[in-house]
């Protein structure tokens, strides 16, 4: 039975907030965000875009669930295992957000493919694993002038970067790290991951992308670096790299 949803009771603690109110959340309702990956960062990010009231989730990822990734991809149970990631995902999502609208694509994001759900989106979040398509999804959203919100994480240790059209002189990824250096994939496959430290580094993205979606962020992007084992986040100022293939002049 379909259950009418009364969004001023739904969002009623979010709304009591001084710096949020109806326009703010109108805002983030009319939020159209692109979601790459559907692993560790993946699922908690969602989860928290789509419960937080972003009206539409663009979500790629080619993968299947698999048993090992359980502990993270917490939207996911073992009678997922074999599914498309997007699509056990979604039916979730679905279930838990009905206002959110969810569109999948189940391929591996590329060049080809990306610049279009880009350039219909308001912001992107890059949960990937992987230091090539990373660098393309930067690319590709500097060229854009979209905000992108990149997280990664491997062990104990996670990173979270926000690049915003709003705030050129604070760089990119590519001003970090170049593409020209050798892919610095750390799959967790290899290394191995806390599973909550993978759902502290999503829920930040989702955090830092719905603060920016209200309009309450107005501060210039940094660096985060986030110890999971001592519980220390360190911020560092990130300025443009003359020099960088992406955003330098
Ligand atoms: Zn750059």
């Amino acid at each position: 039975m379909a259950i009418s949803i009364d969004q001023e009771r739904l969002f009623s603690r979010q709304l009591l907030l001084t710096e949020m109110d109806d326009a703010a959340q109108a805002r983030i309702r009319a939020a159209r965000v692109l979601v790459i990956g559907a692993g560790g960062l993946g699922c908690p990010a969602t989860l928290f875009l789509a419960s937080a009231g972003v009206g539409h989730i663009r979500w790629v990822d080619a993968d299947r669930v698999e048993l090992s990734n359980l502990p993270r991809q917490i939207l996911y149970g073992p009678a997922d295992v074999g599914r498309l990631k997007v699509e056990a995902g979604a039916d979730r999502l679905r279930a838990l957000s009905p206002l959110c609208e969810i569109t999948t694509e189940a391929v591996h994001a590329n060049a080809r493919n990306l610049p279009g759900w880009i350039a219909s989106a308001d912001l992107v979040l890059d949960c990937t694993d992987r230091f090539e398509t990373r660098q393309t999804i930067n690319r590709l959203c500097v060229a854009a002038r979209k905000p992108l919100v990149i997280a990664s994480v491997i062990q104990w240790s996670g990173q979270l970067l926000v690049v915003d059209p709003e705030w050129p002189e604070a760089g990119c990824y590519a001003c970090l790290f170049s593409p020209e250096t050798q892919g610095a994939d750390a799959a967790c496959g290899a290394f191995g991951v806390f599973s909550s430290a993978a759902g502290l580094m999503g829920t930040m993205q989702a955090h830092e992308a719905l603060k920016r979606l209200a309009g309450i962020q107005k501060s210039a992007p940094q660096l985060h670096l986030f110890d999971a084992k001592g519980l220390q986040l360190q911020s560092i100022g990130l300025t443009r790299s003359a020099s960088c293939p992406v955003c330098g002049s």
